[in-house]
């Protein structure tokens, strides 16, 4: 199921070329940024590794390329995709980040780095303590169980 739903996901994610009113758009620094070509890069979303193909710009002035659907898409220089940084911040902020691994690939069948669990758990644990702490007790509840706890830190102190 998790396969089907990525490559769904992945058909999703193929953006066309823009059309020919939309091949310019603004550049942080004033200038505008033309249309070049279709990039892809590969996201880590919480149906599995799904690969995102959509317009780059570069800006013939300041040089610097922009992706548009990166920051709609709240991806912009990131691999993970917004849903698997706050299950990765939820697990973090459970465990060591190590074995944070554990529950992601138990739970979400994901595949993560200690370092990935370690900065979403920085940076959206921040972000969720300023603003809506209930949401992390919410989240919290539905990615990890009581009972799944206890089991992965029994699994944890066998192992080692
Ligand atoms: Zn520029």
């Amino acid at each position: 199921m998790h396969q089907a739903g990525a490559s769904a996901l992945t058909q999703l994610l193929r953006y066309d070329p823009p059309d020919a009113d939309l091949r310019t758009i603004p550049c942080p620094c004033g200038h505008s940024a033309h249309y070049k070509e279709l990039r892809s890069k590969t996201v880590l979303t919480v149906l599995g590794p799904v690969k995102l193909r959509r317009p780059y710009y570069t800006c013939a002035d300041c040089s610097k390329g922009q992706y548009p659907v990166d920051t709609e898409l709240d991806l912009a220089g990131l691999e993970s995709s917004p849903g698997v940084r706050r299950m990765e911040a939820v697990v973090g902020s459970e465990m060591p980040f190590a074995p944070g691994r554990e529950p992601m690939k138990l739970l979400a069948g994901l595949d993560v780095t200690a370092k990935a669990i370690e900065r979403a758990a920085e940076a959206i644990g921040t972000q969720i303590a300023q603003r809506d702490e209930q949401e992390i007790g919410r989240a919290k509840q539905l990615v990890l169980p009581v009972v799944f706890k206890q089991n992965i830190v029994k699994m944890y102190a066998e192992r080692t």
